[in-house]
């Protein structure tokens, strides 16, 4: 029960706490009748803005995708998309990128999805998060920015980004999130060499001194720059040591974000992702295309994709860390064949 609770506190602190009264009866309303009916449908979709960033950083789940601003979604096609994702019934917008305040229009992509009733939430390296940028980003409805922090130590988190500066420009984005009222988590993720020396441990003393609203740890998954490199994963033994640093009400999991879904949230169809060119994809670490939003509707691509052999099968890990997935699907893996996979 004080489990329950205390997740309980921690969905309110980060999805709900900054919503306008209606919209946060309207989400529980829908949440209910969710849990009620048993009924997969999904709550949140991830849309990558672009596959511009300013770092370079070794484990990018993003690496692989062509960085190409003038096929980027125009924002009208974004605001669209949006508007079908909440006639489907998804509760959530993810900004994603690439790094997402490298669109000009973020501004208004935030208050479109808020101003339609939706929680709004954002990734971000943190370097274009001023104390000006944050309080727009609020005034636009803003709910939640998870802001990444890869190490204690400043030398580690930079050159794992390959940016210099880029652990400072997080720590004062993360000020700057917290004065403008906005909820803030830091997400890391668990580095197989380096798992037992301490420092998922130290990041988590420094999000509570902070006074964040939580930690979110990530599993290395074998994508992106990792897409050839199974070795990243972590061993059940290694899984086991981090999953015994979890704390319903502070530190979680990805997926736990979505409401403490304690699985796959791709494979219970709660949640998907928009490519910054407009494909459909599972989730932005399975790139798999299934359509393009600007030739079909959404609906229609994701009633195909969801009906396909991705989703016959639950997995007790992430699917891209399952070889027998990443074989049936390797040719359909977006890398290297973006000019195919436009269509
Ligand atoms: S900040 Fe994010 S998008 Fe940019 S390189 Fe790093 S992981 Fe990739
Ligand atoms: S495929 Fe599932 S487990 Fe893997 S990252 Fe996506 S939601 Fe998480």
């Amino acid at each position: 029960m004080i489990n329950y609770l205390q997740k309980l506190k921690h969905v309110y602190r980060t999805n709900l706490k900054n919503l306008f009264f209606m919209t946060r009866c309207r989400v529980i309303y829908r949440l209910s009748c969710r849990a009620v009916r048993k009924k997969a449908t999904p709550i949140s979709v991830m849309i990558g803005l672009t596959y511009r960033c300013q770092c370079q950083c070794v484990h990018c789940c993003s690496a692989g995708n062509p960085v190409r601003k003038e096929d980027e979604l125009t924002t009208a096609e974004i605001r669209r998309v949006i508007q079908e994702a909440k006639d489907i019934g998804v509760l959530k917008v993810r900004f994603f990128g690439g790094e997402p305040l490298l669109r000009e229009d973020i501004f208004e992509l935030v208050r479109y999805a808020a101003e339609a009733g939706l929680i709004t939430s954002m990734d971000t390296n943190g370097e274009l998060l001023s104390r000006e940028t944050a309080q727009q980003l609020r005034a636009a409805g803003m709910c939640e920015i998870d802001i990444s922090l890869d190490s204690d130590e400043e030398h580690i988190h930079d050159s794992l980004r390959n940016r210099g500066g880029s652990y400072g420009y997080a720590l004062k984005a993360i000020r700057h999130c917290q004065d403008a009222g906005i909820s803030c988590i830091i997400s890391t993720y668990a580095r197989k060499q380096e798992v037992y020396n301490g420092y998922l441990k130290r990041i988590i003393a420094i999000a509570r001194i902070l006074r964040v609203d939580g930690v979110k740890i990530l599993f290395p998954v074998s994508t992106g720059k990792w897409l050839d490199m199974p070795s990243v994963c972590l061993s059940a033994k290694e899984k086991s040591y981090v999953q015994a640093l979890i704390d319903s009400s502070f530190v979680f999991f990805e997926g736990q974000g979505n409401f403490n879904c304690e699985t796959c949230s791709m494979i219970k169809k709660e949640i998907f992702y928009i490519s910054a060119y407009g494909q459909v994809w599972p989730c932005c670490f399975v790139p798999i295309s299934f359509g393009n939003i600007r030739q079909q509707k959404l609906s229609e691509i994701l009633r195909r994709m969801w009906q396909s052999n991705v989703y016959a099968k639950e997995y007790t890990v992430c699917p891209m860390n399952n070889q027998r997935f990443k074989n049936t699907y390797a040719d359909s893996f977006l890398r290297d064949r973006y000019e195919n996979s436009l269509c």
